[in-house]
């Protein structure tokens, strides 16, 4: 049997169950539309990971598709299907303390359901540790996670800090094909996280720690779910992460059909798609030159 955290092997289309809200086609006339809900936004938000919503709204606004970003408060609660795409930010730790029971407790079956029907997720860093089983961090204090990914994470001696590159696989999304990306960012966690025998990592790190700074691998995938330690904030550099992301919600939101309403040609100004490669090329380069 094949192991699943080898990011190798061809990646199928995601099955995935029938969405809970069934998708509605984009009506003549309408623009498609795409609902994100942004989780504890006030306390997960470290390193401008706010950008990463800002990058959506503007991907979106390029292809003629709304973009609506939604928060919410320790307390509230959503239901499965009624966003498309959900995100949660990185934090520190104290930050992580004051959410992480509320989050576990409050959204975990939420999340978990959502994720089961199609709806799509970013989720960084300390976002991205919530959502294995536990996060053991540098004060001693045991988090309790979401238990999405299955992966576990503790706080080791020192802080993997700098630039990163990895190759990640995104996955095919209806007819839009899937494709390996390399992707760059900047990390800084104490926590190493290891994935259970039935995680799929995002990728190989290609410069950098990723998980654990040892295992070789980075991040987590679940049907159309990523987590990653990568911040940035992540999307301005890696706009093949923002459009497959896009490309995941679009898909959740009218069908998997839409998907390909992300590869519309001549959609991105010029200028901007030079200044995001100029971007990539240079934190690809600064992880090689940092960490060999
Ligand atoms: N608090 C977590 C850690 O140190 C995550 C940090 C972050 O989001 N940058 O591992």
């Amino acid at each position: 049997m094949s192991d699943p955290r080898d990011t190798h092997r061809d990646t199928p289309v995601d099955e995935l169950p029938a969405p809970t809200v069934e998708p509605s086609p984009v009506s003549p006339g309408a623009r498609p539309r795409v609902r994100v809900l942004h989780l504890y936004d006030r306390y997960l938000n470290i390193y401008a990971d706010r950008g990463n919503m800002q990058v959506l709204r503007a991907r979106g606004a390029w292809r003629g598709i709304d973009v609506e970003v939604q928060g919410l408060e320790p307390g509230e609660r959503f239901e499965p299907g009624e966003h498309d795409l959900i995100y949660v930010g990185g934090g520190q730790d104290r930050d992580q303390q004051m959410i992480a029971e509320r989050m576990s407790e409050d959204l975990g079956p939420a999340i978990k359901a959502a994720v089961e029907e199609g709806t799509a997720l970013l989720a960084v860093c300390g976002g991205y540790q919530l959502l294995g089983s536990h996060y053991l961090d540098t004060t001693g204090v045991h988090q309790p996670g979401v238990g999405l990914f299955d992966l576990s994470t503790e706080a080791g001696e020192g802080r993997l800090i700098g630039n990163v590159a990895i190759e990640a696989e995104l996955p095919a999304i209806g007819a839009r094909a899937g494709r390996t990306a390399t992707i760059a960012g900047f990390e800084n966690h104490a926590g190493r996280t290891s994935l259970g025998t039935t995680a799929r990592p995002l990728g190989k790190v290609l410069h950098g720690n990723g998980n654990d700074g040892a295992s070789g691998f980075e991040g987590c995938r679940l049907h159309h779910a990523i987590g990653t330690y990568l911040h940035g904030p992540l999307l301005p550099r890696n706009p093949e992460l923002a459009d497959w992301l896009l490309a995941a919600a679009l898909a959740h939101a009218h069908g998997i059909d839409a998907a390909e309403l992300v590869d519309q040609a001549d959609s991105v100004p010029p200028a901007i798609a030079a200044l995001e490669a100029r971007a990539l090329q240079s934190s690809v380069s600064r992880a090689k030159a940092e960490r060999g």
